[in-house]
């Protein structure tokens, strides 16, 4: 089995509405925010993941492909599962797919937005998060128990996407190009990150490029 070659996907990851993204759902910050974004340790300004990218796409390809394997990811590393083939074979030691051919980066506040956040930071002295409070209602006595804060990326927020793939001598590289094509596909079509039924989290990916080629998704 031979690395053949490496396709880059790169462009912007827009949010449409507040996204949310959790860090530490257990601390609880100054101001009553108990759902609070993950933060670049240094610098302290959102990202997103690559975990979080990979295992969305991940988790939404299985549903499309109707694979089950009873909440886990799928580890069923058959040689016709693109799944296991570009994401890794779940707890599956002894399949032949060779490594896994994804690399999804950690996504970093875009240029533009950066600037944005670093403005609002000079100027008031916070960081621009939005806050969302949800209620949460007992059914039963038709009442609202404590309202959460949840803490959001505001809308327009942009992040740098690359996906790094990994062709190998055994691939149809069409089909790996398309299948990941595919999960960013579901990923706009759904949600990222956390409270997607209820309003967050919707995503588009724009001036997408594959190896420097601009295309869009389907
Ligand atoms: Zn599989």
């Amino acid at each position: 089995m031979k690395l053949v070659k490496t396709k880059m996907f790169k462009g912007i990851i827009h949010c449409e509405t507040g996204l949310h993204i959790g860090g530490s759902s257990d601390e609880i910050e100054i101001g009553g925010v108990d759902m609070t974004v993950i933060k670049h340790p240094v610098n302290g300004e959102p990202y997103i993941p690559g975990s979080s990218l990979k295992g969305k796409m991940r988790s939404s390809l299985e549903r499309v492909k109707g694979i089950d394997n009873r909440g886990e990811p799928c580890g069923c590393g058959l040689e016709t599962c693109m799944v296991c083939r570009i994401f890794g074979p779940h707890r599956n030691t002894r399949h032949q797919l060779g490594p896994t051919r994804i690399i999804v980066r950690d996504a970093n506040l875009n240029g533009k937005s950066r600037k944005e956040m670093q403005k609002h930071l000079q100027e008031r002295g916070i960081m621009f998060f939005e806050k969302k409070t949800e209620n949460i209602i007992d059914r039963a006595k038709g009442m609202a128990l404590h309202p959460r804060t949840m803490e959001r990326v505001p809308m327009d927020t942009d992040f740098d996407l690359e996906i790094v793939l990994q062709v190998y001598d055994m691939d149809n590289e069409a089909q790996l190009v398309d299948t990941v094509k595919e999960g960013l596909t579901w990923i706009e079509k759904t949600y990222l990150g956390k409270g997607g039924s209820r309003g967050s989290g919707k995503v588009t990916f724009n001036d997408l490029t594959l190896d420097g080629q601009p295309f869009s998704l389907a």
